[in-house]
């Protein structure tokens, strides 16, 4: 169910390569973090060291994965990707490791799911670009030491709470990643559309970016569902109106939220009475992980100060009742 929402599916993937930025100047919004990351490349270059290992972190779709294929193209070097799910066990590290080359990239997507073991198996690549191979069990038992060329690990994450402690100090950059605003998605929506020689009004990608959960991997979404829309009803130009009534047609609320953020506040308020509720009671609800919604609905909620966690659970602020069309319940204290 997750993959609905993340977008991860294979369409989306694809969509997600063909969109993606190349260069770090390319990169839309983020500036702390581009101008960090270019320090970083042009050290490395001059000084003739792999740059250090770098995590991001940061909800699905802000560009986590955007940054880390930048990377080898500003550094004239190659990349190989897997994530923590495919690594179950240290062999299935070793290809990757064995094949890297002198500052190449390893990047490792949802790296706080990879396995304990494996998660130690890296901590000597990453300190000492060195790992240690046990041959044999028992007495008989015997380690080799391979040693690596030298390589930059780059992890990402949507939860850093969730990686070790003896990982994340093992990384020299944390960089997070934000939720992007208006301005930056309707700029990454026009220079899409462009990519996609689909013509766009600057108000029409402005209703757009405002109804994109502030996540350019939902603002390329949004802006490929308006192109087919405007392709089959209209003459292939978006225009503000025909973005409006293709948004309303994929049901995303004027207000950004979609099916699934209406679906999470509808069973915080008409179930539970606006919350305090347990996340668990609110997935086992919804029928959904509950690392789902932590990951995937309750950041943006969060940001947008639809929903507010207390330590008894969440609960909805009046804006919530409000985006459902009721009426806030009054406060105790007024
Ligand atoms: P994540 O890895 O954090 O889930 P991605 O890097 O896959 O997110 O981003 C999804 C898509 O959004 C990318 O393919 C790209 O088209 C777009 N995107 C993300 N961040 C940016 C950005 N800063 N500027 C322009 N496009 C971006």
């Amino acid at each position: 169910v997750g993959s609905r929402f993340s977008g991860t599916d294979e369409e989306s993937r694809r969509r997600d390569a063909a969109l993606r930025p190349k260069w770090l100047r390319e990169v839309i919004g983020q500036r702390k973090v581009a101008e960090r990351l270019a320090v970083a490349v042009a050290a490395a270059k001059k000084l003739g060291e792999p740059l250090g290992h770098i995590l991001f972190d940061g909800p699905p779709g802000l560009g986590k994965t955007t940054f880390a294929t930048v990377l080898p193209n500003e550094l004239g070097t190659s990349i190989q990707m897997t994530s923590g799910p495919a690594l179950s066990k240290p062999a299935d590290l070793l290809p990757f490791l064995t094949n890297l080359e002198e500052g190449a990239i390893l990047f490792i997507d949802e790296i706080h799911r990879l396995p304990r073991v494996v998660e130690e198996f890296l901590y000597p690549a990453m300190e000492d670009y060195r790992i240690d191979i046990v041959l044999g069990e028992g007495v008989h038992a015997r380690t080799i030491t391979m040693r690596l060329k030298r390589f930059t690990l780059i992890g990402a994450t949507t939860r850093s709470g969730l990686l070790s402690g003896p990982m994340r100090d093992r990384f020299k950059m944390h960089e997070h990643l934000e939720f992007y605003s208006v301005e930056e998605l309707a700029q990454i929506i026009r220079v899409n559309a462009a990519k996609l020689q689909t013509p766009i009004t600057p108000e029409a990608a402005e209703e757009l970016a405002r109804r994109s959960r502030g996540t350019p991997r939902i603002a390329n979404a949004r802006l490929y569902w308006a192109r087919s829309y405007a392709a089959a009803r209209h003459e292939g130009v978006i225009t503000a109106d025909i973005a409006r009534a293709a948004l309303d047609m994929a049901e995303v609320d004027p207000e950004g939220l979609d099916k699934n953020d209406r679906r999470y506040l509808e069973t915080l308020i008409e179930l539970f009475g606006g919350g305090p509720t347990g996340v668990e009671a609110l997935a086992a609800t919804l029928n959904l992980a509950a690392d789902t919604l932590a990951d995937e609905i309750e950041p943006y909620l969060l940001r947008e100060q639809y929903i507010i966690r207390s330590p008894r659970g969440r609960i909805a602020t009046p804006r919530a009742w409000r985006a459902l069309g009721k009426l806030p319940p009054a406060t105790p204290s007024s």
